[in-house]
This record gives structure tokens, sequence and C-alpha cells, in this order.
């Protein structure tokens, strides 16, 4: 009546906000899984999700940016009606990845002895031109060229 526990593999991380769960099958016949997802390795506080039966992934998302994740699968077959669990998984973790730094406003330019940030064809970059983030630009105390308008 109750299904073999599957075998956990090393879960996927491909964002900052999401971990793919990831077991072999074997020769289970299941109806499906039920997916166990916790920053706690005592699994406290789990998200739970199930997949079907012909799944061996499972995409687990909301989570945080930049943290590792626990995660265990266990089989269920259903039979009458009611839902018979096998033993969950050994845990198996991954890190979700840190969220992407945003540069905003894109490249502007400075100049050696300059006060300003300009666009790239400004003619004040006639001597010294160095790319910089428009943000980075911002933070270190340049304004806006007023002649070209970056
Ligand atoms: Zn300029």
């Amino acid at each position: 009546m109750y299904p073999k526990k599957p075998t956990a593999k090393k879960p996927s991380t491909t964002s900052s906000s999401a971990v793919t769960a990831k077991w072999s099958k074997g020769k289970n016949d299941v109806s499906g899984y039920q997916i166990k997802c916790s920053k706690n390795k005592s699994m406290k506080g789990a998200k739970t999700v199930t997949a079907g039966k012909s799944v061996t992934s499972k995409k687990i998302s909301g989570l945080k940016a930049n943290t590792k994740y626990y995660v265990q699968v266990r089989a269920y077959k259903t039979v009458d009606g009611k839902k018979y669990y096998s033993d969950w998984s050994a845990k198996k973790s991954a890190k979700t990845k840190a969220k992407a730094k945003k540069s905003s406003g894109g490249t502007v330019y400075i100049t050696n002895t300059g006060e300003k940030y300009h666009r790239g064809t400004c003619r004040y970059l006639r001597y010294s031109k160095y790319s910089i983030s428009k943000s980075e630009a911002q933070r270190e105390g340049y304004t806006a060229c007023k002649v070209c308008r970056p």
C-alpha cells in the first residue's frame, strides 16, 4: 500500500526566489509527490507543494534571495480516496541566487578633473573620458552636465 520513499537529488537554483526540487522515481507506483521546502534544517515552517506522478522535479518559488533552503520529498498513493505516504527522503539543500544589483540609469562618462557626468558624445569629454554607471556617479557626488544633459 505504502509507496517507497523517493530519492531526493541536489536541488537546482536559477533565480533569487526559487529552488527546483529534484528526485528520482525508481520503480515506484505512485499517485504523486509532496515536496517540503524550508530555511530551517528542522523543516519548521516549511512550504509544502505537490507534484504529479509523472514528474521528477518541481519548482518552489516565493523564496528569499541568497538563502539556503532544505528540500525533502515523499511519494503518496491514493487508494479508495485515502492517501498513503512514503517516508520523507533525505534532506537536500541549495542556496538561492543573490539579487542582481541594480545599476540604474545606464552608463555615463566622467573626466579627470570635472565634477559633472556626461553623455558619451559630449564635447567636454575631449581630453579624458571614463565610463561609470549613472547611479555610481551620483553616489560619488558628480552632477549632470548642463550641456549634454545625460
Ligand atoms: Zn556634458
